[in-house]
Parts: structure tokens; sequence; C-alpha cells
């Protein structure tokens, strides 16, 4: 597996405030990859640094192996290069498939019917954006709102997917709903990182994960061994007796 996301030794934050200290981490082409850690630790900014939203003081990036630091934020999904973000941010007062299309403007010139094909595989992937297709997207519930922004997101047909909080606010069953999509879109060609307050559902749905704590990685490995490892566990997992009731 290609090295897709290279982030070497970057370091940003806002005006004077500095929240990334010199990060580095990486993602290979076929991954899930969590990024976890508490409120404030820096994960959107992380995600908002990639996508060139907030601006690098220092350090490299690299997607598909070619520097990106330079390039406004708007050329990236041209690229493959795509966030979904925190908080959905779809545009409620347009119809469910509007939004779709949006989100595969960069290829509509030249190409609108396969932006349209492509709704109509969103609509196969998530139905109930089908049944509601000419609703207004404000409309629809949390989950159902969730699942357009993950559409609108692969509207771009992006090599990478950033994806903030995806699971922020919604029931458990709806969670999990979304972690199935998310799990099985390196099966469609995309690649995924992951900001997740949920860890436990992250770390099970990716194949490997960094912990962010106050602007700096301070652990990273394969999910499977976060998931075991004792520090993960109490501090993120909400488990103070890592061995499990009962046994010593
Ligand atoms: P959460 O899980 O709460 O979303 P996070 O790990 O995503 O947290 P960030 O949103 O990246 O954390 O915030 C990291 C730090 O940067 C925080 O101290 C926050 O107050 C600060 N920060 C975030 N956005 C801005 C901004 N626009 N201007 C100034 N400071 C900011």
């Amino acid at each position: 597996m290609g090295e897709l996301l290279t982030v070497r030794g970057v370091s940003s934050g806002y005006g004077q405030i500095r929240v990334l200290r010199s990060i580095s981490l990486n993602v290979l082409d076929g991954e899930i990859v969590a990024l976890l850690g508490a409120n404030g630790a820096g994960k959107t900014t992380t995600l908002n640094t990639i996508s060139g939203l907030v601006k690098l003081s220092s350090g490299e990036l690299l997607f598909a192996g070619k520097s990106v630091a330079r390039q406004p934020a708007e050329m990236l999904p041209g690229l493959g290069l795509v966030q979904v973000p925190e908080g959905r941010q779809i545009f409620g007062s347009m119809s469910v498939e509007d939004n779709l299309l949006l989100g595969g403007y960069h290829r509509y010139v030249g190409n609108s019917r396969s932006v349209r094909g492509d709704v109509r595989e969103m609509f196969e992937m998530f139905p109930v954006l089908g049944q509601r297709r000419r609703q207004l997207a404000q409309s629809l519930s949390g989950g159902e709102q969730q699942m357009l922004a993950l559409a609108r997101g692969l509207m771009a047909r992006p090599r990478l997917l950033l994806l903030d909080e995806p699971s922020l606010g919604l029931a458990p069953m709806v969670v999990s709903q979304v972690f199935a999509h998310i799990g099985s879109l390196p099966e469609r060609g995309v690649t995924v990182l992951l900001v997740e307050q949920n860890a436990k559902q992250a770390l099970e749905v990716a194949n490997r994960g960094y912990v962010l704590e106050n602007g700096s990685i301070v652990m990273s490995g394969k999910a499977s061994q976060l998931l075991k490892d004792e520090r993960v566990r109490s501090a993120y997992l909400g488990d103070d007796n890592p061995a499990g009731p009962g046994e010593a």
C-alpha cells in the first residue's frame, strides 16, 4: 500500500495561538485511520490544516506524494482530498438532491451525466436519501443529515475523505449505521482519516489510530492494539477497569 497522506512535523494555529505542535502522521492507500483525542486536543485543527482551511506555519503536507501545503483549499477536492466537516454543514434550504449535485460541482462541467449517475448510486447506498430527494435538507433527521453529508463528500469521488465527528449527536442505532457505511468506504476505493470522540467505534472500524493531546501525537498503533491499551481505555473508552469486571 502506498502512502496517500503524509503529515510531517506540521505546526499550525490561529494567529498567535499555536495549536498543533509538530505533528507527524500518515495514511496509506485503502486504510481507515482514526484520530482520537479529548475536546480541544486539536483534532479539527488537524483536519482543517490538511484541507487547507487553517494555514500551516511549518512542516510538510504531502498528498499522493505531492506537496499540497501551499494549495488553496478549493483546489484540493479536484485532487481527491475532500473533507466532511463537523456539524454536517449541509445546505438546509436546498433539496437533498441539489446538495448531492453540489458535492460533485467540480466534476459537473462537461460531465453532468456521470455526476447524475453518481447521485443515483448514492440513492442506492443511502435509500432514505432517495426517498427524500426532493425534501429540503433541513427537514431531515440528524442521522439522515449525516448520511447526506457523507454522500455529498463521496460525490466529489475522493481518494481521501477527512471525516470530522460523523457520529456527533446521533442515537446509538444511527451511529452504528454511519460506522457501517464508513467501514465500507475502502471497498469503494476511498481512504479515510476519521476524527471521533466515539473512540471505541472508531477503533473498531479503523486499521490504525493516533492519539492527540494538547496538539501533539502521544500514541499511535494498530487499532486492535489501541483498543487494548490501558491508557487509551481509561482516557478515551471510559473504562476504569481495563481488565474487565470480576478480573484482577
Ligand atoms: P473538539 O473535540 O471539542 O471538537 P478538537 O480536538 O477538534 O476538539 P480543535 O477544535 O482543533 O479541537 O481546537 C483546538 C484548540 O484550538 C482549542 O483550544 C480551541 O479553543 C482552539 N481553536 C479552535 N478554533 C479556533 C479559532 N478559530 N480561533 C482560535 N482558537 C481556536
